[in-house]
């Protein structure tokens, strides 16, 4: 193996090949994951992405140092699911004109992204760099930085787009290798689609950049007409914004390979004229729960907030740790069976990993065998196996133990050993209500996130005496 890839290899979906992993720049190394459509709670489906990729995420921060790992996950906050839950929550409210059809909708995907962060944060999953929302980069930015519009623009300019009944479409057929990640071919789409219902589009493959908004629904100034972006561009965008042209790595569940991740790739490469929009494509695999595909009309379909703070699932409820070592017990390309069995056998491990590493006064190093299992394209199970055998080893105050108390930090897990800095604490909470009061939300919720991530968590009050703002914390175990 040779030393750029620092012993890290990863299966590429673009490829179908495991290969050695080199970044474009050491110095940052760039990833994309595609996020949740803030409408609803996110379900025990959604927390396998943002579990997988914060294993990789971590392992990254490890090989290449903290600073030197960018990883971007969107926030798709417009959606015709998020339109169609602000008129059944607020209907009333936005017909007496007490709320805005966008105040409304505000309020759908504000209190579901605070719902995800909480979530994921239980799920020991660190924030990533950024977070960006899709609604901030419908229109021209004042930073300059990649928009919808200014790339949609592009695409029609170089002749990957166009116009038709409303709408903005992209030409499949003017990308010769179209379907590259999916490996589907273009005849064979055609020969598939229902022609009556497409009958403006040039190719029945041929997928919305731009639509129209009727006066009821959000819209954007648009130099072809009032309306809202496509469910692709979005990541496109954001991508770009904070990533370049080109990244290293894009990840995501394998059901949005097609059409969600094909179809970014062809607005991307198009606009841009490059030859890849990420180096690396990651997919992790279907999950079912008790043999069965999850489903609302199966009753079988659980949020994680549910998992967490309900007894709907085996009649109890579970830690966030338990079902993120459930999750990682099988191998991130594998479908997964989520029952209350792998749940119980996630526990049991983890009780006697903890009692092993409480041996252990303080962390040690996490064991070159750990970063090489995870190195072989996040092989959890075989690091896992480490794990077992340093909690064997494990006695009062031995390497085998603090061994075993840095990998289970490493790895997201809480073993207590976090002894918390007061002092950096304090400064966190201060910088908070700093941003609070520059009113920029999205900044202070990630250092409220990253500190919850850690194990501390704020409580917000207001000082009896003065009425001001006070934030006080506790360790959460
Ligand atoms: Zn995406």
């Amino acid at each position: 193996m040779s030393d750029a890839s620092k012993g890290l290899s990863l299966y590429n979906t673009l490829t179908r090949t495991k290969d050695a992993f080199v970044p474009i720049d050491a110095g940052n190394v760039r990833m994309y994951v595609c996020g949740p459509t803030v409408y609803d709670f996110a379900h025990i489906g959604n927390a396998r992405p943002a579990i997988v990729f914060d294993v990789l995420f971590r392992l990254l921060r490890h090989v290449y140092g903290e600073a030197h790992v960018t990883y971007v996950r969107n926030i798709t906050d417009v959606d015709d699911k998020i339109n169609a839950r602000a008129l059944r929550d607020f209907g009333a409210e936005i017909a007496s004109g007490k709320l805005t059809l966008n105040e409304a909708i505000r309020r759908v995907t504000e209190k579901t992204a605070d719902q995800y962060h909480k979530d994921v944060a239980a799920l020991g999953c660190l924030p990533p760099t950024v977070e960006p929302r899709a609604t901030e980069f419908v229109a021209r930015r004042a930073d300059g930085k990649a928009d919808m519009i200014s790339l949609i623009e592009r695409l029609i300019e170089r002749g990957h787009a166009y116009v038709a009944a409303g709408e903005v479409l992209f030409d499949t057929a003017s990308m010769p290798d179209y379907g590259e990640l999916s490996k589907r071919n273009l005849d064979e789409q055609q020969a598939g689609a229902r022609i009556a219902v497409d009958a403006h589009k040039k190719n029945p493959g041929d997928f919305v950049l731009w639509k129209l908004s009727s006066p009821e629904e959000p819209g954007w100034d648009s130099p072809w007409g009032r309306g809202r972006p496509g469910w692709h561009i979005e990541c496109s965008a954001m991508s770009a914004a904070y990533l370049g042209d080109v990244f290293d790595i894009h990840g995501g569940g394998l059901d949005l390979i097609f059409p969600h991740h094909e179809n970014e790739i062809a607005q991307s490469r198009c606009a841009h004229g490059t030859d890849v929009m990420a180096n690396v494509w990651m997919h992790n695999g279907f999950l079912q729960v008790e043999g069965q595909k999850m489903s609302k009309s199966l009753g079988n379909f659980y949020a994680i907030a549910e998992l967490l703070e309900t007894d709907t699932f085996g009649g109890r409820k579970w830690p966030g740790e338990v079902l993120r070592l459930a999750m990682l017990m099988t191998h991130y390309r594998e479908p997964i069976d989520f029952s209350v069995r792998k749940l119980e056998e996630a526990e049991n491990t983890l009780r006697k990993w903890k009692r092993a590493a409480d041996l252990a006064p303080a962390a040690g190093q996490v064991p070159a065998e750990v970063v090489a299992a995870l190195s072989d394209d996040l092989a959890t199970y075989a690091a896992f196996q480490q794990l077992t055998q340093l909690a064997g080893e494990a006695a009062d105050g031995n390497e085998a133990a603090a061994s075993l108390k840095a990998s289970l930090l490493f790895l997201g897990f809480d073993v207590g050993a976090a002894k918390v800095d007061e002092a950096a604490v304090a400064k966190a909470i201060a910088k908070r209500l700093e941003l609070i009061a520059a009113k920029n939300w999205a900044e202070a919720d990630r250092v409220r996130d990253e500190l919850l991530a850690q194990g501390v968590q704020l409580k917000d009050g207001k000082d009896p005496a003065t009425g001001e703002r006070i934030t006080t914390w506790e360790v959460k175990r």
